[in-house]
């Protein structure tokens, strides 16, 4: 696989970053792991090969934190506005990238959805309800 450049930020506009990886998987994690720290129904994360990452701005704003339980689990994230951040796993030998904190448009797919005996029971019941483009009137 190529070398691709993604850029990304938080929310807040704090952190900025950029790297250049290649990138082997793209997950949707329905874990409870995920579910808590997104607040969501799933995780979005691109798996990709060990990078550096530049933080072109923000790099102060960064907090880190590990899962203290058994399954190994990571966030990295801006302390102002909370939004997932780029980070290497506790093994070292994948950066994660959430896929939400990317900016401009790339074309990338989800492999897998993954735990997915774990999924919120009102997951599949969200995805068909109704679409709006706003709030429904
Ligand atoms: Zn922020
Ligand atoms: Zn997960």
């Amino acid at each position: 696989m190529n070398s691709i450049k993604l850029t990304g930020s938080c929310l807040c506009g704090s952190v900025k970053y950029s790297v250049t990886t290649e990138i082997k998987k793209f997950y949707f994690c329905h874990c409870e792991q995920c579910r808590k720290i997104t607040g969501s129904s799933f995780a979005s994360n691109i798996l990709a090969k060990p990078s550096t990452v530049t933080w072109v701005s923000g790099l102060e704003k960064i907090k880190r934190f590990d899962y203290p339980g058994e399954k190994s689990y990571t966030k990295v994230f801006c302390s102002e506005c909370g939004s997932g951040l780029p980070f290497l796993n506790e093994s070292g030998n994948t950066l994660f990238i959430p896929a939400g904190s990317l900016d401009g448009d790339y074309d990338l797919k989800p492999d897998h959805n993954i735990y997915w005996a774990d999924k919120a029971s009102w997951y599949e019941a969200g995805i068909s309800a109704e679409k709006c483009p706003e709030f429904p009137a």
